[in-house]
């Protein structure tokens, strides 16, 4: 994923339907937490098992792409409005959880760092 290209194309979109006016960092916010919850809905009510089949359900594979989508795009949009180097973000986040998780304490365990 080029996010740059992305935000760039996003703001181009934004920009020719005079939309950038309601991109401000709050809407941009509660658009992508409306997203992630449409992403829950597609889940909701499933048995964990037809949920793993998301893979090979062609249909809700299709529907969970779409959402993934919205909520990706709203995240890039909110970063890049928000002044946030996503990619900066991401590497710097990662390199944090890989201090705050080692390997040699959770390996296998599901337990938050508080709890080791
Ligand atoms: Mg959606």
């Amino acid at each position: 994923m080029d996010t740059k290209c992305l935000q760039a194309m996003l703001q181009e979109f934004a920009d020719v339907r005079d939309w950038d006016k309601f991109h401000n960092p709050k809407n941009l916010a509660i658009a992508l937490a409306v997203e992630v919850g449409e992403v829950l809905e597609l889940f909701q009510w499933l048995s964990e098992a037809d949920a793993a089949d998301v893979r090979i359900n062609e249909q809700l594979k299709a529907r969970v792409s779409e959402e993934l989508a919205d909520v990706a795009i709203y995240l890039l949009r909110l970063a890049d409005k928000s002044g946030v180097d996503l990619d900066a973000a991401i590497a710097e986040k990662i390199l944090s959880n890989g201090k705050k998780y080692p390997v040699d304490r959770v390996f296998g365990s599901a337990k938050k760092y508080t709890e080791y």
